[in-house]
Formats: C-alpha cells, structure tokens, sequence
C-alpha cells in the first residue's frame, strides 16, 4: 500500500503529526476476525465516503468505539517497511467546534507520545470529517478484569496513571474526563494509554495554546446563547427525616422533580448569609455544538444579573428564602453561575458538582481518586449518579456530610444537609465491598455490586454477599441520598470473576492513605500527580 502519510487534509489544519509512538504487537483479540455486523460495515463505507483518503492508507477493519462525540475504528496500515500495523482512528462528529477540535489535536501532539498519554500519528480532513489516527492500544474492559487483577496490578494500574496525569498536568492540560474508558491498560504488555482530550481544558499558565481559545470561546459561547445561567452557590439536602414541605416544593418552574424522591437538593448563592437559589445545576461549557444544543433544552431556567463570583452578588438581591426547601420568586431570577463542567457524574470532584468556577488539575486527581475506590472494593462504577446532585450526595455518605460542607465552605459554595451523614472508614468500606471479612481474612465471594437497577444482581447474589453490601446500603438509604433512585444510586454492575487472592489479604494502609488524599474533599490540599508518584504506596515502583 502507499503511504505518503502526515497529515492529509483538504484544507490546513493546526496540527503536526509526531512520529510512531509505540507499535502494538501479538496477545490481541482479532478484530479482524470479527464478524462485522452490517451497520459496522455502513459505518465503515460510510467513513472511507466522508473522508476518501483514508482508503489510500488504511484497511479499516472494525468499530472498536462508539460515542456520542465520536466513533473509533481499528484500521490497519502498511507504513514503509515493516509489519503491519495497527491504527485505532477516531472520527469526530461532525458538528464539533473546530476549535475544540483542534485543541484535542493540540493536546495529543504536544503532550502525548511518551509518559502513558496517547499520541497521534496523523490527521485526515474532507469537509467537516475529521478523522485522528493514533497508534493503536489493544486494552482490557475495566469491568471484566477489575476483580481478577492482584494488588500488585492495580499498584501499577494506579502508578501508571498518575504518571500519565503528571504529564498532561505539566502541560496545563486538565483532562476533565478521567475514568477507566480514557485511560487503556493492555494487562498482558503492561501498556497504558491515557485518552480523549476532547473535554479538555487549560490551566491559566497552559502549554496548550488552543485551549486557552477553548476555554474563552465556551463561556462566552454559553454566556451569550445561554441567557439563564444559574448562580449556584448553595446546596441543601434533605432526608425523609426532614421537613414535610419537602415533599410539597412550591409550584415554580424550579422546584425540579428528581428521580429519587427521598433526597431533594438544592443550589444557593449567598453573601453575607443572605442566600439566592437554584434548582439545578446545569451543564454550561459543552464539548461539542451538538452538546450545547443539548444541555440547552435541558437546563432550568433562571434569569437575573449575570456574575462571574458569589462575592459579586449584589445585596439588593438577597431573599429570604434560605434554608427552606423553597426557591422564591428572587431567586428564580437569578443567572446561572458559569462554570465548566464536563465529565460523567460519578467522576466529579465535589467542586464541579458544585460549579466552582475556578477548577484546576486537581479535578482529575479526585476521578482518579473513584478509580482508585472501585479497584480497590471491586465496584464499578462506584458512583453511579445520573446528575450532578446526586452524585455530590452519594460523595457526601462516603466522605461525610460535614466534611464536604466545610470544605466546599472553602471554595465558596455552601451545602445545605437536612441529615447527617457520617464519614465512612476508607478500609473497612473497601474490605465490605469486597467481600473480606475481617474474621476471616480472605475473601469469601466473588465480588458483587449492589445495583439496583440490574436485574442479575438479586438472581445471583448470595446471603453472604448481599449482607456484606447492604451495609452501606443501608446506611444510604437511612440518610435518603439513594432511596428510590431509579438510577441506581451508589452501585455496580454484578459479575463474576476469578478472584486473584494476590495481595489483597493485606492491603496496606499507604493504600487508603493514598486514596484518602486523592478523595480529598478540598482541591487546594488534594495530592497532586507529582506527590502521589512519589507516595508510600507506590515504594519500590521506579518511574
Ligand atoms: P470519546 O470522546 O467518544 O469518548 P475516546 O477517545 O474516549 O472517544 O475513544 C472511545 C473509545 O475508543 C475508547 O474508550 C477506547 O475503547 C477506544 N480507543 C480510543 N483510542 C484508542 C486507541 N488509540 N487504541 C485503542 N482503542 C482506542
Ligand atoms: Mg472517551
Ligand atoms: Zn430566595
């Protein structure tokens, strides 16, 4: 096959390929001995249609992703001399910002190819197709192997990411989407791969220079579409423990009807204890135009002075609404507080569930932080949130309730907690979850996760496990965060797995040491990428 190979575009592109990065060889699946279902097979014909130089280099054999922003594809190329070789090309909506694009192009080419950040080969064009090939990485499902893999693995599972997060971290890159789908582990070579960029965002000092451009144009982009941004600086939960009037919110357009019924939260923005509320939190920085038009149509609409800060808050705004479940007619005229958000809601730190405006690296520490939680109790997802505010509760019964008011105190947002909910030991969670009794110290089961809403959890749990999973549980829905969460709530998907013994029976306490500075409720004293490198638990492992 020829290969005049670089970046091949009908028009230029703000982008420059590096060179190989790694090959990928041997213990793979075949994709190519894939049966390819007919709409793969469209898919594909499609592709080689939309952007028609692809055919000239690659053979594209299948789709190994399909998401809402993109659609990845595994292709075979035969570059110069060699074997061939394996290219995974993602192929981007065509409705995306350019410039968001670009950025993502950006991010690829200056930080990654070396330090477990994917890198990019080359970049293809026609029209509004833009097509990224990178090298390709041959990986493991997270849930498949979460419950198979040692201690010893998940060491350097861990090691490995936050080598990756320094990296981009260096950059001024924050990733804003960190979770095991973005982060490729091939188990057998030991490769890892951290990637998707493409809800990334610069740091003020970033290397980057299109995400400086990205992060300007979304918020002007949604501070001028969107005229009903919501100020939200005050969360309040309830339980069923709480006032009867939670349950009779009043009849404005804001008192949003949650698909849990026993928790109600609401966001505040005061001053001087003076509150103003909102409903609901709300995307403001979309990735993709698509998104935009999406979260529009979705958010609730508040209107009023528009400010970057609580501390802008004028007093004249001020109600007397505060503490109370009710959101009055001053504070349904508020603007929305613009914040980037982005990212799966069980993945975010407390101060994007908040909307803090000011979000740093430390976002993604906290999401490897819930990577590090799930491999540890073995369940995954372990925050399973449909929303933002589910999600911050579900974080509240972990960490506790007043542990995350007092520090949300401290990057300007005040929560509201009808109940109490009490921290929960980090150990002894992990080793419920688990399935290792401290009686009996291995494990007893394989691991299972409480979901709810899967319906072979209760067809195959047993006694044993089902107890050890209802303690938390339990303890959920005593507070109300997750009672009658259609969604699930805190929970897993049950499966069955080969348990590995290897090292579990004595995980060590750097291990929660580690995980506790990660979930670190503060960003400002969250343990950055660096530090963790450098952390006890990882002694012994060489970068
Ligand atoms: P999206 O923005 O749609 O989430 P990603 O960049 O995360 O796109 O890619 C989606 C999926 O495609 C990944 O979760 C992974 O399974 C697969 N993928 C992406 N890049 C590669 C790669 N270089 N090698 C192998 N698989 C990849
Ligand atoms: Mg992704
Ligand atoms: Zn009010």
């Amino acid at each position: 096959m020829e290969a005049s190979l670089g970046i091949q575009m009908d028009e230029p592109m703000a982008c420059s390929p590096l060179c190989d990065r790694f090959q990928e060889e041997g213990s793979f699946k075949n994709h190519e001995q894939n049966f390819k279902l007919p709409g793969v097979k469209k898919d594909i014909e499609k592709l080689y249609e939309a952007v028609p130089q692809l055919g000239n280099v690659f053979k594209i054999k299948d789709k190994i992703g399909e998401g809402t922003f993109s659609s990845v594809y595994l292709a075979t190329a035969q570059l110069q001399v060699g074997p061939e070789e394996k290219i995974a090309l993602k192929h981007l909506i065509p409705t995306s910002h350019p410039v968001r694009i670009a950025a993502e192009l950006q991010c690829l080419t200056v930080a990654g190819g070396q330090d477990n950040v994917m890198g990019v080969k080359y970049c293809f064009r026609k029209n509004d197709h833009v097509v990224i090939a990178m090298p390709y990485l041959e990986h493991e499902s997270f849930l498949d192997i979460l419950n198979s893999l040692s201690f010893q693995e998940v060491r350097e599972y861990m090691f490995n990411l936050f080598k990756a997060l320094k990296r981009v971290h260096q950059f001024g890159i924050v990733h804003r989407d960190v979770k095991p789908s973005n982060f490729l582990y091939n188990r057998h070579l030991k490769k890892y791969a951290l990637v998707d960029f493409g809800l990334a965002q610069g740091t003020h000092d970033t290397k980057i220079e299109l995400l400086k451009f990205v992060q300007s144009e979304a918020q002007q982009g949604s501070c001028s579409q969107n005229k009903s941004h919501v100020t939200g600086n005050k969360i309040s939960l309830s339980g069923p423990g709480a006032p009867k009037e939670l349950d009779q919110q009043p009849t404005t357009k804001t008192s949003v009807k949650r698909p849990y019924t026993n928790a109600q939260i609401q966001i505040k923005q005061g001053q001087n204890g003076k509150l103003m509320k909102q409903s609901k939190s709300v995307d403001v920085l979309s990735r993709k135009l698509a998104t935009k038009k999406k979260t529009i149509s979705t958010k609730v609409t508040n209107s009023g002075v528009m400010r970057k800060t609580a501390s802008s808050c004028p007093a004249s705004l001020t109600c007397d609404c505060y503490a109370t479940d009710k959101v009055c007619s001053i504070c349904l005229s508020r603007w929305q507080q613009v914040a980037p958000r982005a990212g799966t809601p069980g993945f975010r730190a407390p101060e994007v569930l908040t909307k803090c405006p000011n979000q740093t690296t430390a976002i993604d520490m906290w999401s490897a932080g819930v990577i590090f939680l799930s491999l540890l109790s073995g369940r995954y997802p372990f925050y399973k949130a449909s929303d933002d505010l589910t999600a911050l509760a579900q974080i509240m019964t972990i960490r506790g309730s007043r542990e995350t008011i007092q520090a949300a105190k401290t990057f300007g947002k005040s929560i509201l907690c009808s109940k109490e909910v009490p921290a929960q030991d980090l150990r002894k969670l992990c080793e419920k979850l688990r399935g290792i009794d401290s009686n009996t110290p291995k494990l007893t089961n394989d691991v299972k996760g409480p979901a709810s809403n899967d319906p072979t959890f209760s067809e195959k749990t047993d006694h044993k496990a089902a107890h050890l999973i209802q303690t938390p549980q339990a303890q959920l829905s005593g507070n109300s965060l997750y009672e009658g969460d259609s969604n699930g709530g805190c929970g897993g998907r049950f499966t069955t797995y080969t348990t590995s013994l290897e090292g579990w029976d004595e995980v060590p306490d750097e291990a929660y040491d580690l995980l506790d500075k990660l979930l670190d409720l503060n960003p400002a004293s969250r343990i950055t990428a660096e530090e963790a490198l450098l952390h006890p638990f990882f002694k012994g492992i060489s970068l």
